[in-house]
């Protein structure tokens, strides 16, 4: 099918007046006599993407690549669970948006007030009032704002709406409330869930919060009480911990989609090749609590990276790693983050058999990691938690790479939240910010309305699939013994 070519400003504008208009006018609900049920709402890209898009780009799957969710169980059971502080809707901003209420200068005893179970919810709304406005159109801020217009059908938060988002929040959060904001509201298929509390989460809903095995602790550290003691194994020597690190494959590697590593937090992801017998004695010194110096510890830590890292490929498991921007505050260096970029293509070339999923797009580094893709087979890319850090950023990424490297190799979405309703308002950030990078290569001649529209499933769910080997993932994961 031939495409219609670049389309001008008008032809966009008049196309998407009544989908565009609506959406912004009537945001919380289904717009009347819209192209369909599935216009997104909540959002609008003010006549700037091409309609035929939109409605594919929101009617189209997502496959959610990186979660924390903790399980729905869970959150039912309210403030027993040391990721819920207060069971309200203050928990809607205690991932990620906290971060940017404290960089506005948010004095720590009114977030304590905000963020404790003892303060009444319709309070809350007068410790975050000063502040509010600072952070409201931060990528954070408006994925929690769409959440409440779609969830509790709440326009603004302010003194007038708090009373109506706390009720929203009890009233969403009952038996069934994952399916109902991830599935129904957010059109997402599965999610890959990054679990905190364990190397590996036993989910009772393992179709849809599909699980990554974490490596971190099996070379960081490493964690000899979170990964060795639950194996049983006697640790004395090296080859003990590897076959700690073969006791967590064997167990979980068919029901993991991948591996995944946050080491990035404290060190550049530069691992070295380091064979066994450089490392035999530190480990037994490590293991006895010997101080080591920073050399000694990097060759450890290297030599176990790369021992999992073979056990992910043997089993054919992508090694998910952390790159780019830091969650938190007022603790990420910019030097070393400097350096994730060479440190990607020195893995990639290290072990080309290994396929290597780098995630957040390395931000700020992310024409850096264009480059890498286009320049590896084995280098894999995830925009999961950037449409959050940068909206624009994710944008541009996405533009930029889809005239660049194949794009088989780039997935479009991850939540990357720890509470599930901001979920919704990320993956709708994310389809308004996929609408408008396949928009605007149309619109500037890159690529034809034909090109861009069969982009859709492929990012947005395709890549996913295959990458990780999904249909077969669930067919195992429905048997799996504590389904
Ligand atoms: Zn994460």
């Amino acid at each position: 099918m031939a495409g219609t070519g670049p389309i001008s400003r008008r032809h966009t504008l008049q196309g998407i007046g009544a989908l565009g208009t609506a959406a912004l006018l009537d945001s919380a609900h289904a717009v009347p006599g819209g192209p369909s049920d599935d216009t997104p709402r909540g959002v609008t890209t003010n006549g700037r993407a091409h309609p035929a898009i939109v409605e594919k780009v929101f009617q189209t799957p997502l496959i959610d690549t990186h979660e924390h969710l903790i399980e729905e169980k869970e959150r039912l059971a309210g403030t027993s669970h040391p990721r819920v502080q207060a069971d309200d809707w203050s928990l809607l901003f205690s991932h990620y948006l906290n971060s940017d209420l404290l960089v506005a200068g948010m004095p720590k005893d009114l977030y304590d007030r905000f963020f404790s179970r003892e303060t009444d919810p319709v309070d809350k709304w007068r410790c975050i009032e000063p502040y509010w406005p600072a952070v409201k159109n931060t990528g954070y801020g408006q994925a929690v704002r769409i959440a409440m217009r779609q969830l509790y059908g709440v326009e603004e938060l302010s003194a007038e709406t708090v009373r109506k988002v706390q009720a929203g929040y009890e009233q969403t959060r009952r038996p069934g409330f994952y399916r109902h904001v991830l599935c129904e509201h957010g059109k997402i298929e599965s999610c890959q869930v990054n679990c905190l509390s364990g190397p590996f989460g036993e989910s009772d809903m393992p179709t849809l919060l599909m699980q990554d095995l974490s490596i971190v602790g099996m070379f960081a550290g490493p964690s000899f009480n979170g990964f060795g003691k639950p194996t049983g194994i006697d640790v004395q020597s090296l080859s003990d911990w590897h076959a700690v690190i073969d006791w967590w494959f064997d167990k979980y590697a068919k029901y993991a989609v991948a591996v995944k590593s946050q080491n990035a937090y404290s060190r550049d992801i530069d691992y070295e090749q380091v064979p066994a017998e450089k490392v035999e004695g530190v480990f037994k010194r490590r293991l006895a609590n010997e101080s080591l110096s920073a050399q000694e510890r990097k060759n450890l830590e290297d030599h176990l990276f790369w021992y999992a890292a073979g056990k992910a490929t043997e089993h054919k498991l992508p090694v998910k790693l952390h790159t780019g921007y830091y969650a938190g505050q007022n603790r990420m260096p910019l030097d070393r983050l400097l350096h994730n970029p060479g440190s990607i293509t020195d893995l990639c070339r290290r072990a080309r058999e290994t396929r290597f999923v780098f995630m957040h797009i390395c931000y700020p580094h992310y024409e850096e990691l264009i480059a890498a893709a286009k320049q590896y087979t084995n280098a894999y890319v995830d925009m999961c938690w950037s449409w959050i850090i940068n909206p624009i950023a994710a944008k541009d990424f996405l533009k930029k790479y889809l005239v660049t490297a194949p794009a088989n190799k780039i997935l479009t979405f991850g939540g990357d939240y720890i509470p599930v309703e901001p979920v919704l308002g990320h993956a709708v950030i994310a389809r308004q910010g996929i609408a408008l990078a396949l928009s605007e290569l149309v619109e500037e001649g890159w690529l034809t309305l034909a090109d861009a529209m069969e982009l859709v499933d492929p990012i947005m769910h395709n890549n996913a699939r295959r990458i990780f080997n999904l249909p077969e993932k669930s067919r195992i994961l429905q048997n799996a013994p504590w389904a």
